[in-house]
């Protein structure tokens, strides 16, 4: 849930997790609607249908049980090396690196070479964490201490606790590349139906790309940009969502989709709650 989410954002969203979802079991038994629905506002929802095809595949292959094994934990949907590496290391006590974006920034400054990547860099981490008495702890402090001292344009020197075993200290080179994130502008119609009798007619995303799974009403992706003014732009990491509502009369016969009267077991993307309140559609 942290990733690329504010620990305030998380916490309440963190504990109401675990009151809907108090074991593996009860996660895995859920529908995706569910989970995405208790997942709701928190954005990239690619993570909470991971989580639920991990516990579902966590019933089916291992009875049940959090595998213990490393090679087992990188077969769950999700779950990466550096992720890996972290539950290992935090619940196991194994020597497995993590590999996130401030522990990778310290390890180059650490050995002076900002060129360091790939198998190089899981070599260096791997390395060092073989030298470690407590592995869970030292990935703790590697996040830490990238998240909280050596920081990407301010590193604090003076105040790091190892400094004397840098090689970088008081000599960073802060003008490491930063990735320049390029965000391109997408166009969507989007068909709003509401009739007092029926509710709202909504259609789920597809599996994949933006907004995968979610309900929303239909979305016509337009070629190129209309002159009128948008009723709602959305920002994601890679795109510009910029929403047109159409109310136009609409025959939802043969078309794939449901009317709904309430939004309450359904995930919506915030881009269109956002449309909704900014329309004062209320269901
Ligand atoms: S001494 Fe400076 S460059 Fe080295 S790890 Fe600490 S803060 Fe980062």
């Amino acid at each position: 849930m942290l990733q690329q989410t504010q620990v305030k954002t998380v916490l309440p969203r963190y504990e109401a997790w675990f009151e809907r979802f108090p074991s593996i079991q009860s996660l895995a038994e859920a529908s995706l609607d569910d989970a995405l629905k208790a997942w709701e506002g928190l954005g990239y929802y690619r993570r909470a249908r991971f989580i639920h095809q991990a516990a579902q595949r966590i019933m089916e292959t291992y009875a049940g049980q959090f595998p213990v094994d490393f090679e087992a934990m990188l077969t769950l949907s999700g779950i990466g090396r550096s992720t890996a590496g972290a539950i290992s290391s935090f619940c196991f006590q194994t020597p497995t690196p993590i590999l996130d974006g401030n522990v990778k920034r310290v390890l180059k400054r650490w050995e002076k070479n900002v060129d360091l990547k790939g198998k190089q860099l899981w070599h260096v981490a791997q390395y060092a964490i073989e030298q470690a008495c407590d592995a869970g702890l030292w990935n703790q402090a590697m996040m830490e201490l990238g998240a909280t001292v050596c920081s990407p344009r301010q590193p604090s020197c003076q105040t790091c606790p190892v400094s004397e075993h840098c090689l970088s200290a008081f000599d960073v080179d802060t003008s490491l590349p930063t990735k320049k994130q390029l965000v391109k502008d997408v166009y969507w119609q989007v068909l709003i139906h509401q009739q007092d009798d029926k509710g709202i007619f909504l259609q789920q995303r597809p599996k994949q790309g933006i907004w995968a799974s979610l309900w929303s009403p239909p979305l016509i992706e337009l070629q190129e940009k209309p002159q009128q003014k948008p009723n709602h732009i959305h920002l994601l990491t890679h795109r510009r969502l910029h929403l047109y509502v159409n109310t136009d009369e609409f025959d939802s016969d043969g078309v794939e989709g449901q009317w709904f009267h309430s939004l309450d077991a359904i995930a919506l993307p915030t881009g269109i709650h956002r449309l909704f309140s900014s329309l004062n559609l209320k269901l």
